[in-house]
């Protein structure tokens, strides 16, 4: 077999099609080390993105090992969480998890991806903005990868080419698609949407998140709704919600949104006078539910990849690990480039797969099923509104579903995990077996170091 430098792929070292989390975080990463990157972004900075702008400790980590610590300390601080349900409310703040520190942050996305892509470009990464990624070029021989059909803002076409394509191209990954990514419709899926209110509590020190929202039937759903706020006189507000069952799947997320905003108006200080532009939703792919993840000659990380905690939908962290998870693979597979096979290439490559398993796969597997048991309404109910009676234990629903368990407490995340599946099961006999199975016992290791 011919070694992959024969092939008529001369150009940049790697192509990274979107500047979100994902890809500025892989192009920071792979920049930082010397390589050619050209990260192509269809948008020009700043740009709005639908999104909650919630940063748990796991995204602050992220950015500030990107440098970002005092860019962010610009940005609205805060402590935790405020828990609401059912009448009751619980402020939780956030845990100490290993190597992470207990604050989070909200900031706007139209403020943070410019931060982030910035950040790669000052470490070496060329940025072209307004470029659109049309198609993949694939060698006909080999069927590898090889470069990028992109078109600029007034339509030009020029073909890229490079020795390896980073898909960052987020939630619809047109790219994704393109080259055979599909998701797996036994994992969840989520549904948000979001917008911008002006409050008097925009500096509260507590993101909110309320726990028990409801169709316009009173059904109790599978979602929550938050308001986060932005410390600018604004705060953002959302609910998001679950297709788990038939029931929610294609649910108005304005009425959603509607009746949310009229739950929480009073004591947030809102109306919907005081919106800020109307709001808008997008998808949330979970779980891992997007595969394959890795091909000949590319890698797709973060949204592409589904890579959203089911948990909470949490997405901007796991952009940020995805990416720098496939910047390591690509490093050695760029420093190996001349040397191996094209089928030895694609083994590195499939080494982003196998950590993406080793780190995420358990806790991800529990938490789909989980939040596939959780909606049925009564039990969601039962357990929520138990769990709100005890502050001790919503602190540790709060470190399991933000994955901020430390190894040595493992033990008692998954006996809290166990005790609601087993709950779980009265209502739901036919649930697949979790944490019961000794193989499947929760694994919470997911940051890169
Ligand atoms: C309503 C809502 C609320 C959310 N709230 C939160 C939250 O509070 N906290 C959190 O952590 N996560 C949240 N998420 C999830 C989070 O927004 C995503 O997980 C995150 O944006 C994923 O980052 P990404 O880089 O993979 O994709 P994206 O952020 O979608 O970035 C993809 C980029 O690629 C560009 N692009 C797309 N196609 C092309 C192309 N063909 N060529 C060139 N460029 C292209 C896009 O313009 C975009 O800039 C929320 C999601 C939604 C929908």
């Amino acid at each position: 077999m011919s070694n992959i430098s024969d092939l008529n792929n001369s150009g940049r070292d790697v192509i990274i099609i979107g500047a979100g989390p994902s890809g500025s975080s892989c192009a920071f990463w792979l920049a930082k080390s010397g390589w050619d990157v050209v990260v192509l972004e269809k948008k020009q900075f700043p740009r709005e993105k639908t999104c909650g702008d919630g940063l748990t400790p796991r995204s602050v980590k992220q950015l500030e090992d990107m440098g970002l610590t005092n860019s962010l300390r610009e940005h609205h601080s805060y402590e935790g969480l405020r828990a609401v349900a059912f009448g009751k409310q619980l402020e939780l703040r956030w845990p100490k998890g290993d190597g992470l520190g207990t604050v989070g942050y909200c900031v706007t996305r139209y403020d943070l991806d410019q931060l982030v892509a910035n950040q790669a470009v000052k470490h070496g990464a060329e940025l072209r903005q307004k470029v659109t990624a049309e198609t993949i070029i694939f060698d006909e021989d080999t069927d590898k990868a090889i470069g990028v059909v992109a078109v600029d803002a007034y339509g030009n076409k020029q073909e890229i080419y490079s020795k390896l394509i980073i898909v960052a191209d987020g939630a619809n990954s047109r790219i994704g698609r393109s080259i055979g990514i599909e998701r797996d419709k036994n994992y969840p899926l989520g549904l948000a949407i979001r917008g911008y209110f002006y409050s008097p509590r925009h500096n509260d020190s507590f993101i909110e998140s309320h726990l028990d929202i409801r169709d316009l039937d009173g059904s109790v759903m599978p979602g929550y709704g938050w308001i986060f706020p932005l410390g600018d006189g604004r705060v953002n507000v959302g609910a998001g919600l679950l297709n788990t069952s038939n029931r929610w799947k294609g649910y108005n997320t304005n009425k959603l949104m509607d009746a949310f905003v009229s739950q929480i108006g009073p004591s947030w200080e809102l109306s919907t006078d005081a919106s800020i532009a109307a709001p808008t939703g997008g998808k949330l792919p979970m779980g891992f539910s997007l595969g394959p993840r890795v091909g000949n000659g590319w890698i797709a990380v973060g949204d592409a990849s589904g890579s959203i905690n089911p948990f909470n939908g949490e997405g901007i962290a796991y952009g940020y690990e995805t990416g720098r998870l496939a910047s390591g693979v690509v490093d050695e597979a760029l420093r190996l480039y001349d040397e191996v096979s094209e089928s030895q290439l694609i083994s590195i490559l499939k080494k982003y797969d196998q950590i993406l398993e080793s780190n995420y796969r358990d806790y991800y597997r529990v938490a789909s099923i989980f939040v596939e048991a959780i909606s049925h309404p009564k039990l969601l109910k039962f357990l929520i509104s138990n769990g709100m009676r005890s502050k001790t234990i919503m602190e540790w629903v709060l470190r399991i579903m933000a994955n901020l368990v430390r190894e040595e407490d493992k033990g008692i995340a998954e006996y809290i995990l166990s005790s609601a599946e087993h709950a779980a099961r009265i209502f739901k006999p036919g649930l697949p077996s979790t944490l019961t199975d000794s193989s499947n016992k929760l694994k919470i290791r997911s940051l890169t170091s």
